[in-house]
Parts: C-alpha cells; sequence; structure tokens
C-alpha cells in the first residue's frame, strides 16, 4: 500500500509491481498531478527507469543539460577537476512523467479522493484509515506523502516539515518556441539568488528562480521573481530571463515558500517505510531530492528481494539510506553556505560526483 501518488510513490508502485507484488496507491488528490514544473533527472534515477522499461520514453519527452553555472555578469564558471559527466541531467516534464509513471502502474491500481489520516499496525499487517472512513489492511505501507506526510508524523511524532526560513522559489513553464533558449542557462546570483532557464520540451522553457534569506515579500509574484531575476542579470546577461519573467501572466507563476524535513532518527518500523520526500525533504538548491527519492525506490525494492523477512528488509533499507542521507545533508549544506558563484559551482560538482560516483548499484 503506497500512499501518496506523486513522482517517487508512483516510481516505487512500478517497481513493486515488476518485481511481483500487488500494489495500491492511495492519492488524495482527485487525479494524478504533478506539482511544478520540469524536473532534473540524473542518471542514477534513470537507471531505475531502464529497470521498469520506460527508459527510453523518458528520454524521449525530456532534454539533457548540464550543471554548469555561470556568474551575474555571464561568465561561466567551471568546477576544476570535475568533467561533463558530473554535471549532466535530464529535464523532463513533471507531468508527462507522472503520467507516464500512472499507464505503468494500471491506473486500477491507483485509487484518487484517497486521503490517508493514519494507521494501525499489528503483528500481522498494518490497517490504513482513511478521512472518509473507511480502512484497507495491507502488508506493507510505504508512506511517500511528501513533505507534510501524515505517515511520517505517526511513524516519527513530533516530525513536522519547518520553513527553511528566508528561501523562496519561483517558476513556470513558458511557450518560447524553438528559436530561443536553446541551453541551460542557470546563475548564481547577488543577494544569495540562484536561477536561470532550461528547454524542458520542444517549445517550451522553464524559468525559476531562487532566493535564500529573501526577506518580506513585496509586489505581485511576477514583480517578486524580477526583482530576484534582476540579481542574476548583470549589464544585458540574462535579458532573456527577464522578459521570460516579465511575459509569464502572473496565474502561471508557482511561488513556494520552502520547507524542510528535519533528519529523522529511523525511516521504517516492523511494516511501515518512508520514501521520497516524505523521509527527506530537502532544500531544492541541490536540484536532486526526486532522484535521491527514486534511489530509496531501487534499494528498498533491491532489500525486499534479497532479505528473507519484512524486518530484516526494512531494518536493511533503514540503515542503508539513513547512511547516504548523512552525506547528502552535509553537502547541502556546504553549497548553501557557498561565499559566491565559483565557490557555489565547486561544492555542486563535489556534490554531483558524489551522488553519482556512489549511487547505490540495484
Ligand atoms: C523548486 C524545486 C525544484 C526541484 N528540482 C528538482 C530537480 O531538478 N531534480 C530533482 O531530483 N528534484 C528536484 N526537486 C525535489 C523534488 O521535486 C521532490 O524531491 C520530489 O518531487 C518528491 O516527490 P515525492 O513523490 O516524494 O513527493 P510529492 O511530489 O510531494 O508527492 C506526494 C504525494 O502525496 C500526496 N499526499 C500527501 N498527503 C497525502 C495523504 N495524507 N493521503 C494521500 N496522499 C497524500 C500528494 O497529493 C502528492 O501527490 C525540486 C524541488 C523544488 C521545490
Amino acid at each position: 500500500m503506497i500512499v501518496g501518488g506523486g513522482l517517487v510513490g508512483l516510481t516505487a508502485a512500478a517497481s513493486l509491481k515488476i518485481i511481483g507484488h500487488e500494489v495500491i496507491v492511495l492519492e488524495k488528490a482527485p487525479r494524478i498531478r504533478a506539482a511544478g514544473a520540469g524536473i532534473g533527472l540524473w542518471a542514477n534515477a534513470l537507471r531505475q527507469f531502464d529497470h521498469l522499461g520506460i527508459g527510453p520514453e523518458i528520454r524521449a519527452m525530456g532534454i539533457d543539460q548540464n550543471m554548469w553555472f555561470f556568474t551575474p555578469a555571464g561568465d561561466p564558471v567551471r568546477a576544476p577537476g570535475h568533467t561533463d559527466s558530473d554535471h549532466q541531467f535530464l529535464l523532463v516534464p513533471r507531468p508527462e512523467l507522472n503520467n507516464l509513471l500512472a499507464d505503468t502502474i494500471g491506473r486500477d491500481r491507483i485509487h484518487v479522493d484517497a486521503h490517508v489520516t493514519g494507521y494501525t499496525e499489528t503483528e500481522s499487517d498494518v490497517v490504513v484509515h482513511l478521512a472518509n472512513g473507511e480502512t484497507i489492511r495491507a502488508g506493507l505501507l510505504i508512506g511517500s506523502d511528501g513533505v507534510h506526510s501524515n505517515v511520517r508524523k505517526q511513524l516519527v511524532p513530533g516530525s513536522d516539515a519547518v520553513n527553511h526560513s528566508g528561501h523562496y522559489a519561483w517558476r513556470a513553464i513558458v511557450p518560447t518556441g524553438n528559436q530561443r533558449s536553446e541551453t541551460t542557462v542557470l546563475t548564481v546570483g547577488h543577494r544569495r539568488t540562484r536561477g536561470g532557464y532550461a528547454r524542458v520540451a520542444p517549445g517550451r522553457t522553464v524559468w525559476m528562480v531562487n532566493q535564500f534569506d529573501a526577506g518580506p515579500l513585496t509586489g505581485s509574484k511576477r514583480e517578486r521573481a524580477l526583482e530576484r531575476g534582476r540579481q542574476l542579470a548583470e549589464a544585458g546577461w540574462n535579458d532573456d530571463l527577464l522578459s521570460m519573467i516579465a511575459e509569464t501572466p502572473e496565474e502561471s507563476i508557482l511561488e513556494n515558500q520552502i520547507t524542510l524535513v528535519p533528519e529523522l532518527p529511523r525511516w521504517t518500523s516492523t511494516r511501515v517505510a518512508l520514501i521520497g520526500d516524505a523521509a527527506h525533504g530537502l532544500s531544492p538548491h541541490i536540484a536532486s531530492g526526486g532522484t535521491l527519492g527514486i534511489e530509496d525506490v531501487g534499494v528498498l525494492c533491491g532489500s525486499l528481494t534479497a532479505e528473507a523477512g519484512l524486518d530484516k528488509a526494512l531494518a536493511a533499507y533503514d540503515h542503508a539510506r539513513g547512511a547516504r542521507f548523512q552525506t547528502v545533508r552535509e553537502h547541502s549544506a556546504a553549497i548553501e553556505h557557498a561565499g559566491d558563484a565559483a565557490e557555489f559551482a565547486r561544492r555542486y560538482a563535489a556534490f554531483s560526483h558524489w551522488m553519482l560516483t556512489t549511487a547505490p548499484v540495484t
């Protein structure tokens, strides 16, 4: 039983189904959707999709990008000692990706309008409680219900997500034709801003602007994004970004206060496991929370296959992911506190190199 039909829950359902489990996804929304615009998938995530047989379709729907950065004046910053392979990812439109996953699972396995409020764990099973009063029994409950997870609240009381004070993200997908913005432009700007744009699909570009320590917000969403965008655009550099923001209708702009999941003492109990943002919702400046959630799925499926008994499988999963996320958190903090674009780029490359070269083989 998988609670939450976001990217990671859907990937878990498809992956468990392929290794022979009966799966049901419970999603509180009235349909499968994907909050957000585009998502960068790194090689470690794409391998899991290859196992599912949908790697080629996902590569066809996305566009290869690289995580090279520019200074606010438009000078490219390169991280010495790192090669192209440390920077490459595939940018995919989120709604198409989630729809493909839902089709792979089979829509009849996905129950929408199913808001999970809690569960009761017994020795022989786990009973899931829904807001409409229904209960459903399962052998294993997987909480992939995102940053504000109800499953996590019960598994680890007092683990509510907290605002990452002053950290905001603005973004939108805009039609740009095929002539413009062919490449990724990601800039580390003044006043702790980051952002840029990237082609997400033929004729469509995603722009994004982020700021740490933003202070009080004033004006419309477009004005707020433009104000930060100007910190990424010295002397004509990034005019494309500014005009994309200026031309985006207010209602198409997504604005988020970033929230974080505190470090948890455990991700599992006897019959319950957390995966994805429910377990480790981190700051998006590492642009790999979803990718690492997909890694969770590979490790969980590997443990369920390799270990004799659910308790051993969940203990192995918990141990492996706890150790990996210790290092993810260290990298994330180091990048966040980089002093300038060059340091940000160096620390980011050190992280992506580490993530890709030490990814679990599943
Ligand atoms: C601005 C931004 C940029 C990012 N860029 C990247 C990137 O480039 N690459 C990358 O890898 N990651 C990126 N991330 C991180 C990535 O978006 C997340 O890690 C990923 O979407 C988490 O997926 P999830 O399935 O765990 O959670 P979610 O996508 O949050 O899905 C949770 C699902 O659970 C459902 N749900 C919640 N509560 C309940 C309930 N009680 N009952 C039933 N259903 C419930 C929700 O409706 C939702 O469908 C970014 C994040 C942000 C904010």
